[in-house]
């Protein structure tokens, strides 16, 4: 059998190129073969914190000229990292933790890179949205990623509310100073039959999940301060289909069985709304049914 670190070694690493690496949420063991290879590879790694980036590489026994990518200088930065790109160079990024991108900067960089002719290759790893997800459960079949809430609570309860409907679950991110008022501000939005898993602290020595519901995680919250501290992913179930009324469709139902079968027009409605697709056909049968022939 092939030895790992030959598979590793394995892949096509093109010079010029930019390659992006999720690194650990927590525990610094949680870090592919893969990533550390390239770290390894790399002539030089852009990081969103090169203090911080400095002492992860520094575990992993690896030191490379560090170059700084974060919110407020990406664009311009980026032109730096296209002009070691331009030399040949392989480039690095990481963000302080986990998935680069993903409530992180990264994406423009991403776009600058390309824009500019090189090729920019994904490394995965660790990112606290499908670390929580992975043990969310079966109530959970499809999700929107949303990352962090507005902070002031006006502007918070405005994007909860026209959320309301919002069939799938959906994934937050939230800080420890704000965990309180934000699940508080998601139950007085959705209601508090909902279901909700708190992940605290995720492959961290005071990792913690909580499943609940929306009514009664302020209580759990609160019995413990310690329960407050750290960094939060929350999973919180969508609107069921029951409370849509019957007829809340019938408008794109109208429209696709213009061109499409009743079995078709009920499937295409069901994956664009997250409604029941029985629900849909029996309404899309019955709209058919009522429409004069022509
Ligand atoms: N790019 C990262 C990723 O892939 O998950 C997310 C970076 S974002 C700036 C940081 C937020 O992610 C935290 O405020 C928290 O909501 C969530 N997060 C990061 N690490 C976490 C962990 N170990 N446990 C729970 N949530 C975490």
């Amino acid at each position: 059998m092939t030895p790992l670190s030959e598979l590793a070694q394995g892949q096509q690493y093109p010079a010029a190129a930019l390659y992006v690496v999720a690194t650990p949420i927590g525990n610094i063991a949680d870090i592919t073969l893969r990533a550390l290879h390239v770290l390894g590879l790399a002539d030089r790694i852009a990081a969103e914190d090169t203090r911080n980036t400095g002492q992860l590489l520094a575990r992993y026994g690896i030191s490379k000229p560090l170059v700084a990518v974060h919110q407020h200088n990406e664009r311009v930065a980026a032109q730096r990292v296209i002009e070691y790109l331009r030399a040949g160079e392989r480039v690095a990024y990481v963000s302080d933790a986990g998935t680069p991108g993903i409530s992180d900067p990264g994406a423009k960089l991403v776009d600058a890179v390309r824009e500019a002719g090189f090729a920019v290759i994904p490394l995965p790893g660790a990112s606290a949205l499908a670390t929580a997800l992975s043990v969310t459960g079966d109530w959970v079949a499809t999700f929107s990623f949303l990352g962090f809430l507005p902070p002031k609570p006006k502007a918070r309860a405005a994007a909860l509310q026209a959320l309301a409907q919002h069939p799938h679950a959906m994934v937050f991110y939230e800080a420890p100073h704000r965990i309180v008022e934000t699940v508080q501000a998601l139950g007085d939005a959705f209601g508090g039959t909902r279901r909700l898993l708190i992940a605290r602290e995720l492959t961290k020595l005071h990792e913690a999940l909580h499943r609940g519901t929306l009514a009664e995680a302020p209580t759990w919250l609160a019995a413990d301060t310690n329960r407050q501290r750290g960094e939060f992913v929350l999973v919180v179930e969508g609107a069921s289909p029951e409370v849509t009324g019957e007829h809340d469709h019938d408008a794109l139902l109208g429209i696709l069985l213009e061109e499409l079968t009743v079995s078709s027009a009920a499937k295409i409605a069901a994956s664009l709304t997250g409604a029941s697709r029985n629900a849909l056909y029996a309404r899309a049968l019955a709209l058919k049914e009522d429409k004069p022939e022509t």
